[in-house]
């Protein structure tokens, strides 16, 4: 049997880095995806290998149909099966609606949600003829309750949940599993001028979460514990609701 390929989307850092560690260390070959970070996502794949693990990083922007399908149809073609697919790169553009440009609702949409599309519909065509595969989605909590300034970024994560429910009932006949994990807050570049103090009073535990804790979720969701799991959103959060 090959050894197992998994694709991390943005994980040269942040989150996507502890997943592909992750990944690697529970023996997938991790293709780590990074869009301009490249020495980044070099040290990702170092980080992995220092771990018994074996991977390479591949730069390519997701929400860029061409970029990502010539990309992919490379990576597809050279790799015996793909496994496992994380749709982890997602970007922030902050603004009071009223106040949002139209390239701030353009760039933030198209990262997390057509990024899903150009990334998972190439990867289903190869899942699904295998009949095994697991794809994860990072959405957030602003995606399940909405959040104040962040219309696009909460209405990219929501379209990502709509969108993985549905190909999840597609497929699950097929042998391929779709899940969501909505984080809170959690320890990355993402939430640096964000007003932490302030939003440690609302989550229960009190603290920021690590992108370890989210990708301990990932892994298990990717693997045969979570053989009968698929649909669903599982909140990675402290406990904010
Ligand atoms: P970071 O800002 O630390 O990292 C984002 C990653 O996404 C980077 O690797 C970046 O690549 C990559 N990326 C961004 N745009 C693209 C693109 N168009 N194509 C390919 N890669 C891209 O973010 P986090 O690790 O915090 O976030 C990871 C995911 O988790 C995101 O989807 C985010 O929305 C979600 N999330 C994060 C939370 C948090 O509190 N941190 C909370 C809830 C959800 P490069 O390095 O090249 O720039």
């Amino acid at each position: 049997m090959p050894q197992p390929t998994a694709i991390v989307t943005g994980g040269g850092r942040g989150i996507g880095r502890a997943v592909s560690v992750e990944l690697a260390g529970a023996g997938y070959y991790v293709v780590v995806n990074y869009k301009s970070n490249a020495s980044s996502a070099e040290e990702t794949v170092e980080l992995l290998k220092a771990n018994g693990g074996d991977g390479e990083c591949v730069g390519f922007d997701v929400s860029n149909s061409d970029e990502s399908g010539k990309a992919l149809e490379e990576i597809l073609s050279r790799r015996k099966t793909v496994d496992v697919l994380v749709n982890n790169a997602g970007i922030t553009a902050d603004g009071l609606f009223v106040m949002m440009s139209e390239n701030d609702w353009d760039t933030v949409v198209n990262t997390s949600l057509k990024g899903f599309y150009n990334m998972t519909k190439p990867v289903l065509k190869k899942m699904i003829p295998q009949k095994r595969g697991s794809v994860v989605s990072i959405a957030s909590v602003a995606g399940l309750t909405g959040n104040r300034g962040q219309a696009n970024y909460a209405a990219a994560k929501a379209g990502l949940i709509g969108a993985s429910r549905s190909v999840a009932s597609e497929t699950a006949r097929l042998g391929v599993r779709v899940n969501v994990v909505a984080p809170g807050l959690i320890e990355t570049d993402m939430i640096r001028n964000a007003p932490v103090e302030n939003i440690k009073s609302l989550i229960p535990m009190a603290r920021i979460g690590k992108p370890a804790e989210v990708a301990r979720v990932v892994r298990f969701l990717c693997s045969e514990d979570a053989s009968y799991i698929t649909g669903q959103v599982i909140s990675v959060n402290g406990g904010m609701f």
